[in-house]
């Protein structure tokens, strides 16, 4: 299983990379991995936009190659884009050349958007001290402090609401997936969790 809430030691393990922006204002950060793909980028786009939400989603390379229009639709929309690698990379099990060429590859993918982008979620979470040291200086390694857990088949749409809803601070960063397999779990969540903290008078910035 999973946590809900990013627990207080990989922040003490892990300082270089981003967990949270913590702030008195309200502010959260929407995060959307591993798209962009059809049907469901589109569905996040117009959920975000009826809520006058701004995410940040964390492309696949191969992704952007494969939809790069969808991909466009996101930017128009004021929504931003960051380097989730180029083919869905697990950082301890690549090697540094090999996981480095493959974040270039999907930041070549992120130019070529016309993008500028210094965002960088590792997949899975999962990133060597190597990996860190030699990206860091490029990319502000951007985690999560709130992890929906829509991936997960294990837990029912209103679980996966009630518990992002209840691991939230100001200025959280949020993870929702922009997958199949989250799919379920995201369309119920999402906009209800927008509608939640919406009326709470909270805002949805980008990263
Ligand atoms: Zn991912």
């Amino acid at each position: 299983m999973f946590l809900h809430k990013t627990p207080l030691v990989l922040k003490w393990i892990y300082p270089q990379l981003t967990w949270s922006k913590p702030t008195k204002e309200k502010v959260l950060y929407l995060t959307f991995d591993d798209g962009p793909i059809p049907d469901l980028t589109e569905f996040i786009i117009a959920t975000l936009n009826s809520f006058n939400a701004k995410g940040t989603f964390f492309c696949v390379g191969d992704n952007i190659r494969k939809h790069k229009e969808i991909a466009e639709r996101a930017i128009e929309a004021g929504h931003s884009l960051g380097n989730h690698t180029y083919n869905h990379m697990c950082g301890w099990k690549t090697e540094l050349d090999t996981y480095i060429n493959n974040v270039n590859s999907c930041q070549q993918e992120l130019e070529d958007l016309g993008v500028k982008n210094t965002l960088m979620r590792p997949p899975y979470g999962q990133i060597s001290r190597k990996q860190i040291s030699e990206l860091k200086d490029r990319f502000d390694i951007t985690m999560w402090d709130v992890l929906s857990g829509d991936f997960s088949s294990k837990i029912t749409p209103e679980v996966c609401l009630n518990k992002s809803i209840k691991a939230t601070r100001n200025g959280s960063i949020v993870l929702f997936h922009d997958n199949i397999k989250a799919e379920k779990n995201m369309k119920y969540a999402l906009p209800r969790y927008l509608e939640h903290f919406s009326k709470l008078g909270y805002a949805f910035k980008t990263l």
